[in-house]
């Protein structure tokens, strides 16, 4: 399998390359040349397959030959034996046909988990072959940081630093990354917002030469094996309530457009999904670009899903390549639009993104009211993300006889101010495995909203 560049301009690369990637050297993002297709009698196949023997038939023609099919059995089998539920990615019955698909018994509490943890073992096992060292550098508001962290810890041949804002990111999910103590790991906390170390990390990855000759790799959705590993899901859950013979529709509570473009893409490789909910919080860009055909960028607003809260989804670039007969030329030029004004797409285009995604934007206000509804009629918590979903799933659903499968892409105890204010009558209570999270040692850098310091702070931690 080769991946090119959504903007036409740079090389195709191997998988082993696309990984240890970030940005494709004009600007694009990598996508597949093409997709594989699973047809009826092969999805009939798989239909008692269990979560791994899936994950491997999905994600095999993606890898190619990149990994032999043996060593990446066991990569598979390794990372999700980190998982906390026998299910790996159990369904839960919410009502009549509306399903929980809950993302969220991996080792950090998302569904960040599923790619995160094979994404570090993915590392792992190139780096060592090449004997490599390379450094990652993310920004995160919560979720991605952690996930990456607890993914990637283990690796002798990365060096990794994630970046918060600095007091601006919930005490769970600090914890969560600031108790990881491994010595390749550092978290600095800048004193900004998200956006200014998102700043700093474009810039670090345009220009490298402070890191004298280490290589920086990304590990949030830009990175196409996090967009692989995310297909699984779909199929699993598809396969459980019926496919190929049923059809089913999905409800993801979307930031980046990363997991509902995993969802567009096992639709296309012939999962019987008839309809694709795009579920977002005010942060609504995709929303409004949907209704009425106008990409426009709006500030940023804080809001209780701040895993959803982005000012433009770096991966709806993919979709959007789609759309324009994957002309990269046409792209480049669209993109470069869109970062400085308010866009619309040719007509046909837009049809076809309305004909592939329904969507809908909610508010805190109504976030809480559908936790505290949910908690009052069936005593199931859903954390301020899901709720999104599942709000939208219901507004949207066109078709009540096809099972609806609303993403759960976190446990609630990640999320318990919003859920104290929904007014459910319960306090989320995490897991047994993280119970003592509060009590443990943590360990982070403050550093101010300056490039130049964060930059010479990685140099000296490693040594270079
Ligand atoms: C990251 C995240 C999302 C958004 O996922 P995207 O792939 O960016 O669309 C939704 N919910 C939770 C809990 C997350 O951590």
């Amino acid at each position: 399998m080769k991946y090119i560049s959504t903007r036409g301009q740079a090389p195709a690369l191997n998988f082993e390359d696309v990984v240890l990637t970030g940005l494709a050297p004009d600007g694009g993002l990598y996508v597949p040349t093409h997709l594989p297709e699973f047809s009826v009698e092969k999805l009939q196949a798989l239909r008692s397959a269990s979560y791994q023997e899936l994950a491997v038939e999905v994600m095999m023609p993606f890898v190619g030959d990149s990994i032999d099919r043996e060593t990446f059995t066991e990569m598979v089998h390794d990372t999700y034996a980190a998982f906390n539920h026998d299910a790996i990615a159990p369904l839960k019955q919410l009502e009549a046909d509306v399903w929980l698909l809950e993302l969220f018994h991996g080792p950090t509490l998302a569904f960040k988990d599923f790619a995160l943890q094979l994404l570090g073992r993915l590392f792992d096992y190139f780096l060592a072959k090449r004997q490599q060292k390379v450094v990652i550098m993310g920004a995160t508001s919560g979720d991605t940081g952690s996930a990456a962290i607890d993914g990637c810890k283990r690796s002798a041949w990365v060096d990794m630093f994630i970046l918060h804002p600095h007091g601006r990111v919930s005490e769970v999910q600090r914890r969560q990354m600031t108790s990881i103590l491994e010595p390749n790991v550092f978290n600095i906390a800048v004193e900004g917002n998200f956006d200014d170390c998102q700043r700093m990390v474009k810039a670090s990855f345009a220009d490298q030469s402070f890191l004298k000759g280490r290589q920086l790799v990304a590990v949030n959705s830009i990175n196409w094996a996090r967009i692989m590993a995310q297909i699984v899901y779909y199929f699993y859950a598809a396969l459980r309530l019926g496919a190929p013979s049923r059809s089913v529709a999905f409800s993801v509570p979307t930031g980046n457009f990363g997991d509902i473009f995993a969802g567009y893409l096992a639709k296309q490789m012939g999962l019987p999904i008839t309809q694709l909910v795009v579920a977002t919080n005010r942060n609504d860009i995709l929303h409004r670009f949907l209704a009425s055909n106008r990409y426009e960028q709006a500030p940023l607003e804080h809001t209780l899903s701040p895993s959803m809260d982005i000012v433009v989804s770096s991966n709806f670039e993919r979709l959007l390549f789609d759309l324009h007969h994957r002309d990269g030329q046409a792209l480049a030029d669209l993109m470069k639009r869109m970062s400085t004004e308010t866009v619309s797409i040719e007509d046909v285009a837009w049809q076809k993104a309305r004909a592939l995604f329904d969507s809908a934007a909610v508010s805190d206000e109504e976030t809480t009211r559908v936790i505290g509804e949910r908690w009052k009629r069936s005593n199931e918590l859903l954390d301020p993300h899901t709720a999104i979903g599942y709000k939208a799933a219901i507004d949207c659903r066109r078709d009540p006889a096809v099972p609806m499968v609303v993403l759960g892409t976190a446990h609630p105890a990640k999320f318990a101010e919003a859920v104290r204010k929904s007014g459910a009558a319960s306090d989320p209570v995490l897991p047994p495995f993280l119970a003592d999270l509060m009590d443990r040692e943590e360990r982070f850098e403050v550093l101010p909203n300056d490039l130049k310091a964060v930059q010479s702070s990685m140099v000296s931690a490693l040594k270079l």
